[in-house]
């Protein structure tokens, strides 16, 4: 309830008391009541300063240097350069004009990168872009670090936005319940005082939402960095620690499938009626003539991650089902050969940018629709040429495919 600068009769705290309520009761009907003009719902939209922070210092334990402004998650040298055409590739990113996820081109020097190392801790990784042998096992190891680090800058940037933003919305609210509340009882108080303190602790369905966020990318920047980045990191920088500290998997597809992903995504797995949540990093990188996928677990998970891939390797193309589930269900964070891209019907284009945002399924869950059509295509041809006196699981499988298309 108000306090008010001057004293009331008591008539007028009653017509205060009432439109206090009625304001209240509208508010609490409907949280976006306080939202119903245009511009306060952009002013939160414009709060969002993009997916990393301005002070930028190096993710290296104990360094204090400031980081270079673009270290590649993937190599530009390699990855990126085989599925690029005309040294551009595209990946969907929120166009915050429009207000939606757009795919968009961007160059090879752009694509990936993230503000996370200082110029010394970046040479490291000079060995990545040099090397041919991108899939060495030294290579693979660098590559996953980079992508556990940006999923930490990203994380980290996501919360004190996250912060910022609750801050905003909750000096907001107060402002404007307080106009409400002013508009509805001045015209009847004559020489009204305008409220100064109205202390509301009400949690409204958009609070919530911000609270939610902000208690679930407090609790995974701890857990990352605890079960993946340190151990990591001292296997990288410290001798000593012959044991690898995660489960990497590879699966290598003989055919080239035309995107590179380097992010997280989740898996769940029953076991003995407990449901498990299994974390994972993941990475797709195509080589010259074919595809290396990486999955890195905590080591306990070993026996879950076997479980996951067996999933996939049920299916009539393995590695194609891998890619558009990673990319669907598991990170955003990847780039796509254009015309791949440009070959898609627009009602296609629209259900695969709708699903990206969709973040209600986890990387067990195959993907339900066709990314990659033409090597859709071909494969099931071939497959069915090679399968004359078909085998009817066979015959499942390769249906199922084309289902997709
Ligand atoms: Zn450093």
């Amino acid at each position: 309830m108000g306090k008010l600068n001057r004293t009331y009769t008591d008539h007028e705290l009653k017509i205060m008391k009432e439109a206090l309520n009625e304001v209240m009761t509208k508010y609490e009907t409907n949280n976006d009541y306080i939202l119903e003009r245009e511009s306060d719902k952009k002013s939160f939209l414009y709060l969002f300063k993009g997916l990393f922070p301005k002070k930028r210092t190096c993710i290296i334990p104990e360094c204090k240097n400031r980081s270079v402004r673009n270290s590649h998650t993937i190599q530009k040298a390699h990855s990126l350069k085989i599925i690029a055409e005309g040294n551009h590739i595209y990946s969907p990113i929120f166009n915050k004009k429009t207000l939606k996820l757009e795919m968009t081109r961007l160059g090879i020097n752009q694509a990936s990168t993230f503000p996370g190392f200082c110029s010394k801790h970046e040479r490291i990784f000079s060995i990545l872009e040099n090397s041919k042998d991108v899939d060495s096992e030294e290579a693979v190891r660098l590559q996953i670090f980079r992508t556990i680090s940006r999923e930490l800058v990203v994380k980290k940037s996501e919360l004190s936005q996250l912060l910022a933003m609750k801050d905003h919305y909750l000096k907001f609210r107060k402002k404007k319940i307080s106009e409400l509340f002013y508009a509805a009882s001045s015209e009847k108080i004559s020489n009204m005082a305008f409220p100064k303190s109205i202390t509301l602790d009400f949690e409204d369905k958009n609070l919530a939402a911000m609270n939610d966020e902000i208690e679930k990318v407090s609790s995974d920047i701890p857990f990352f960095t605890s079960n993946f980045f340190e151990p990591l990191y001292r296997f990288i920088f410290f001798d000593g620690f012959s044991d690898d500290p995660l489960y990497i998997y590879k699966i290598e597809d003989s055919n080239k499938i035309p995107v590179t992903l380097a992010g997280r995504g989740s898996f769940h797995i029953e076991k003995d009626g407990v449901q498990h949540e299994i974390h994972a990093i993941l990475n797709i990188l195509p080589l010259v003539d074919r595809t290396a996928f990486y999955i890195a677990v905590e080591l306990k998970n070993r026996e879950f991650l076997e479980y996951y891939i067996a999933i996939f390797q049920q299916t009539g193309l393995p590695g194609l089902n891998l890619a558009e589930t990673w990319m669907m269900r598991g990170s955003d964070h990847w780039f796509i050969q254009p015309s791949v891209w440009d070959e898609l019907e627009d009602d296609r284009k629209e259900q695969v940018l709708k699903d990206v945002l969709d973040v209600g399924h986890h990387i067990a869950e195959i993907y339900d629709y066709s990314i990659f059509n033409s090597l859709r295509r071909k494969l099931t041809a071939t497959h069915e040429e090679a399968c004359e006196s078909a085998d009817p699981e066979v015959r499942r499988q390769i249906d199922s495919e084309i289902s997709k298309l």
